[in-house]
């Protein structure tokens, strides 16, 4: 047996790992907390472009990719967003929401995010290693024994409890390489294979790529076959490779859950303003107003000569003069252009990966492993996924903060 003591390890000082460490202190628990990097909340910093999209008004358990729904409704009951809310204002984080229901700090720097959780953890006697790698974790059936490298050193140290905050395998340049699930798996756990999620889709664009450069906002569904596995609303920027934006990332779990299988995306240029193009289009059908115009009234100039060439209208031709089958064959391919998708971006590229440990073997209410007593699981170490807006950091808190919570009972 070890001599834990009562001591709680966190292994991870991203945002599952800030939580949970932040939550077992305030509840009375010796905590230190291990980080392979020389600083805590690398990857934060870089959230929503340098501003941090903390949380969003819509975080309901089906938002999520989670193979078990009724788990996640009980997570977010036990620690939702209004328990963040507090949380971050606790640690002097005010927020500040946009319209649509996406949160960012008021300050709208990730890097003030993460000054006050650095704050909070040294108030609240947090031990950080900080350039600390566990290598391994030991279990005795009555405690754990960590080995970690510290300055080319190798260390070991014995804890009661332990949670692993370590992330999934996202942005390797930011800390997390997924070094620990081949640990979980000797300890008794599942190993789903690790995917990219959240990343930019390859996509054989063809003469679409004339478009590269172009961002706006479209509908886009994802095909397999005649089946449509999934349809998303959202921004879109065309690149050299295929497309990138918030509408194609969060389909990119489906995309890299069926390799090399025969998919198709469909992309909507109307969507957001249906209802407005068929109004305008009838006020217009009969007059002079050149073809151009109407379609400059919704979509950027270069999007327009495109559509217009590939529909072989000319760009001035009065609505008037343009014939009946071509004025449909435009309508119909802004509604659905289809392009194969070759692929997703690779790691390097993308916000979060799915699989990892299956939620099923961790208990919703305190995120401790249903197969050892004492190992807790947090943030992208388990198989869930969120849309981008904030979504996954809102996981990522709440997940830790209900293990610390429960690690310091
Ligand atoms: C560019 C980018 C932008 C994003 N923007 C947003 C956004 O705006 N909103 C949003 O909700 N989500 C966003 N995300 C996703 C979000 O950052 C993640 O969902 C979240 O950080 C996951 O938190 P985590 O604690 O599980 O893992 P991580 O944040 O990856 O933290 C894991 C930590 O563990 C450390 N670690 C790993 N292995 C070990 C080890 N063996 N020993 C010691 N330490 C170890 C790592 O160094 C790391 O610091 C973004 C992600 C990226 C990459």
């Amino acid at each position: 047996m070890y001599n834990a003591g009562m001591k709680i390890a966190v292994i991870g000082a991203g945002a599952s790992g800030l939580a949970a460490s932040l939550q077992a202190a305030w509840h009375g628990a010796p905590v230190t907390l291990f980080e392979s990097n020389a600083v805590v909340g690398r990857k934060l910093l870089v959230t929503g472009s340098g501003r941090c999209n903390i949380t969003n008004d819509g975080a309901s358990a089906e938002k999520y990719a989670c193979a078990d729904r009724q788990w996640m409704e009980a997570l977010l009951r036990c620690f939702g967003v209004q328990d963040l809310l507090a949380m971050l204002q606790e640690i002097g984080v005010l927020v500040v929401k946009t319209p649509d229901g996406w949160y960012y700090p008021l300050s709208n720097s990730a890097q003030t995010v993460v000054d006050a959780f650095q704050a909070a953890l040294l108030l609240a006697g947090v031990s950080l290693r900080a350039s600390s790698r566990v290598a391994s974790i030991f279990s005795s059936g009555r405690g754990f024994r960590l080995r970690y490298i510290h300055e080319n050193a190798e260390a070991e140290e014995d804890f009661e409890k332990v949670i692993v905050a370590a992330g999934g395998k996202a942005y390797p340049a930011l800390g997390s390489r997924g070094e620990l699930f081949p640990v979980l798996e000797r300890l008794g756990h599942t190993l789903l294979p690790k995917r990219p999620a959240l990343a930019p889709l390859l996509v054989d664009l063809q003469d679409l790529k004339a478009l590269q450069g172009v961002r706006l906002d479209a509908g886009v569904t994802l095909w397999r076959g005649k089946e449509r596995l999934a349809s998303t609303v959202g921004n879109l920027i065309f690149t050299q490779w295929g497309l990138n934006g918030p509408a194609v990332m969060d389909l990119s779990h489906h995309v890299s859950a069926h390799p090399g299988q025969p998919l198709t995306l469909s992309l909507n240029l109307l969507k957001f303003f249906e209802a407005e193009f068929d109004d305008l289009l009838s006020q217009k059908r009969e007059t002079l107003l050149p073809a151009r115009v109407l379609l400059g009234a919704f979509l950027p100039p270069k999007v327009v000569s495109f559509y217009l060439r590939a529909a072989r209208i000319p760009e001035d031709a009065p609505l008037k003069q343009v014939d009946q089958a071509a004025l449909a064959r435009l309508v119909r391919q802004l509604k659905d252009t289809r392009r194969t998708v070759t692929g997703v971006r690779g790691f390097e590229y993308c916000q979060v990966s799915a699989g990892g440990i299956p939620v099923t073997e961790v208990n919703p209410l305190t995120l401790e492993s249903r197969r050892l007593k004492g190992l807790y699981l947090v943030g992208e170490t388990l198989d869930v996924v969120g849309p981008c807006g904030g979504y996954n950091l809102q996981y990522a808190f709440s997940s830790g903060a209900l293990a610390g919570l429960a690690a310091a009972k």
